[in-house]
């Protein structure tokens, strides 16, 4: 089963308009040197409506960095779906660890978000991970279960291939520190079969990408294993060149 690959940057609260602009403009330079690979921009959401504007016709995506799953209301300092689209989003980072930990966003409160996303037409990317204490007490496998099966618990069976996983362990994020191929393989292998159980044969579609410390140095490597579909890349997605050198890994 061969599934496109995704390379999404994540900005994180980093760039304003001019800076994501300028952005823009090196990645269109570089564009077609990397191959069949889809390639989306999480900026942070002031950002949104410029780049989709800079990326239309090129084929980058742009996605939000979290949404609410209602469609409005009196939720201060939120962003519904419906507006993620409205800026011209085309996906969504649901759960990140970030904000799993700066927000309390629960399995729960993704186990509605992530439909919500479905819904309003947006590619959910739920990013799931296992932190240095869990890692070391044995609990990987066990905390990847419950963060799969409760984050996907409200979607449709039909809609599961329109999902995207993003494996990333705590430990590996912004520390320079990634995972080795092979433990970011078994994580994603035992990710696939965990999904298998929940929605069959939908789970060769579902693409999972790694996420911790990838740079142009390491990515080929990582992304030449069967089960990883492509990364979530933090630090190294703030510059062009790095972030179209690992698309470039990605189909390599
Ligand atoms: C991330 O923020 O999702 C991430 C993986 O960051 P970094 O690549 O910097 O580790």
């Amino acid at each position: 089963m061969s599934r496109r690959p995704l390379v999404a940057g994540n900005w994180k609260m980093f760039k304003t308009r001019g800076e994501a602009l300028a952005f823009a403009d090196g990645l269109k330079q570089g564009l077609g040197t990397s191959g069949d690979v889809e390639i989306a921009i999480c900026p942070p959401f002031t950002s949104l409506d410029v780049l989709a504007s800079a990326f239309a016709g090129s084929g980058v995506g742009v996605f939000g960095q979290n949404g609410h799953e209602d469609a409005n209301g009196a939720h201060t300092g939120e962003i519904s779906m419906e507006m993620l689209v409205d800026a011209g989003a085309s996906g969504v980072l649901l759960g990140h660890s970030e904000r799993r930990a700066d927000n309390n966003e629960t399995d729960q409160a993704l186990a509605r978000k992530v439909p919500a996303a479905l819904a309003a037409g947006l590619t959910p990317v739920l990013c799931i991970g296992e932190s240095e204490f869990e890692r070391d007490s044995g609990t990987t496998k066990a905390v990847l279960d419950r963060q799969v099966l409760e984050g996907l618990s409200g979607v449709a069976i039909g809609d599961f291939a329109k999902v995207v996983v993003a494996y990333e362990p705590i430990w590996a994020i912004g520390t320079g520190k990634s995972a080795t191929p092979e433990i970011a393989q078994e994580a994603h292998r035992w990710i696939r079969d965990q999904l298998r159980e929940i929605c069959q044969d939908a789970a060769d579609q579902i693409r999972i990408l790694y996420g911790g410390s990838v740079k142009p140095e390491n990515a080929a490597e990582l992304l030449s294993q069967p089960d990883i579909d492509g990364a979530l890349v933090g630090g190294a997605a703030l510059e062009p060149d790095s972030l179209l050198a690992i698309a470039a890994a990605a189909t390599s």
